[in-house]
């Protein structure tokens, strides 16, 4: 039997996406392949409910990748970035600012604080070019409040990059409604596909800046990526396999209610698993947890002792924790094809482990 599978990704998925996996890999530079990335993109575009004139591009790479070609495509060193860091991916936004030369603040948020309107008021939004942030930081299951970072970036006109890589398809996420010019998501969370592809989603706003930086890098960059997306193409072989993956699902889900309908079907999952640890030896670590992912604090083990029971004897992946988390914490995904019985199964072996 396989494992069954709580962590953030690659989480568990459909037969229909394992079989993709399981076929051929088709040659890619046909009018086929380029209808189906069309046909993607505008789903991508219609599910984040991005406005006119928007784009999304595909690029080959784990969700870092595009949010390092945000950083390098999208922003200078003439700018300014206000960047939130409540854990280790708002940490990874301070290193890439580093890395390339983006004068920055940062926001530091202690493990599972959420962002608050008097966090902000610290802050003078005319200071600032962009703001960055994870809208879930998945490291400690906080879903941060879009409201009143728009507001903020309002005030200032600030160019807003939003990774949404573990949010997208689990919790709402509204480009237009929430301000964002840069979207970031990627193909092993909540879209549950194999690893390997990330999409950054951009408003005309973004599109410009992009333009008038010019290229700095080969791979990653997102003017090659938009000339080529044009006409349904890259400009290197992708992942072939799992952008196939990313259109069937993306149709599965236009075809059984939407977005919405996947949002609250993540939204139930997580509600079920929280019902049933309600007299568990559990204390959330999160202020505003996420559909995407419960961060729990167990009282009478250690996280590490429960991840390694889990997986020696019971067959089961929860998420651990690293650094000096990883007796603290431990999380459990909600993301993926997690049904309730999958639930149940987790909580008879929680219990018998502690
Ligand atoms: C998973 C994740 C990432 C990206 O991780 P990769 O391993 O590069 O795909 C970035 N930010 C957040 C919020 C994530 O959940």
């Amino acid at each position: 039997m396989s494992m069954l599978n709580f962590t953030v990704g690659p989480v568990m998925t459909w037969d229909e996406l394992l079989n993709i996996g399981g076929s051929q890999v088709p040659y890619f530079r046909t009018a086929e392949f380029s209808e189906i990335m069309k046909e993607s993109e505008r789903y991508m575009n219609e599910f984040a409910n991005a406005p006119e004139g928007s784009r999304t591009v595909f690029l080959t790479g784990s969700g870092t990748m595009s949010m390092e070609s945000a950083v390098m495509n999208i922003l200078t060193s003439q700018d300014r970035a206000l960047v939130v860091n409540g854990g280790s991916f708002g940490h990874r936004f301070v290193e890439l600012c580093k890395l390339h030369n983006i004068p920055f603040d940062e926001i530091e948020l202690s493990s599972g604080e959420a962002l608050t309107k008097s966090a902000l008021d610290r802050y003078n939004a005319t200071d600032y070019t962009a703001f960055l942030i994870n809208v879930h930081e998945t490291s400690t299951g906080v879903l941060y409040d879009m409201s009143l970072v728009h507001e903020f970036c309002k005030s200032g006109n600030l160019l807003l990059i939003a990774d949404a890589i573990s949010t997208f398809l689990a919790d709402p996420i509204d480009i237009a409604a929430m301000g964002i010019d840069v979207m970031i998501t990627s193909s092993q969370k909540a879209l549950a596909c194999a690893p390997g592809v990330s999409m950054l989603a951009m408003s005309a706003k973004a599109l410009k800046r992009v333009y008038a930086n010019g290229s700095r890098t080969m791979y990653m960059d997102i003017i090659d990526a938009l000339k080529n997306g044009d006409r349904g193409q890259t400009p290197f072989t992708p992942a072939v396999a799992t952008l196939i993956q990313i259109n069937k699902r993306l149709k599965m889900i236009a075809d059984n209610g939407g977005v919405e309908a996947e949002i609250a079907r993540v939204a139930d999952i997580a509600a079920y698993f929280r019902e049933r640890i309600k007299d568990m030896p559990f204390e959330y670590v999160s202020q505003s947890p996420s559909n995407a992912v419960t961060a729990l604090h167990p009282t009478t083990a250690t996280a590490r002792y429960i991840f390694e029971e889990l997986k020696k004897n019971h067959n089961i992946w929860i998420c651990p924790n690293g650094g000096d988390m990883a007796d603290y914490m431990f999380r459990v995904g909600h993301i993926g094809n997690v049904t309730h019985e999958h639930i149940d199964i987790l909580i008879d072996a929680i219990r018998m482990v502690i």
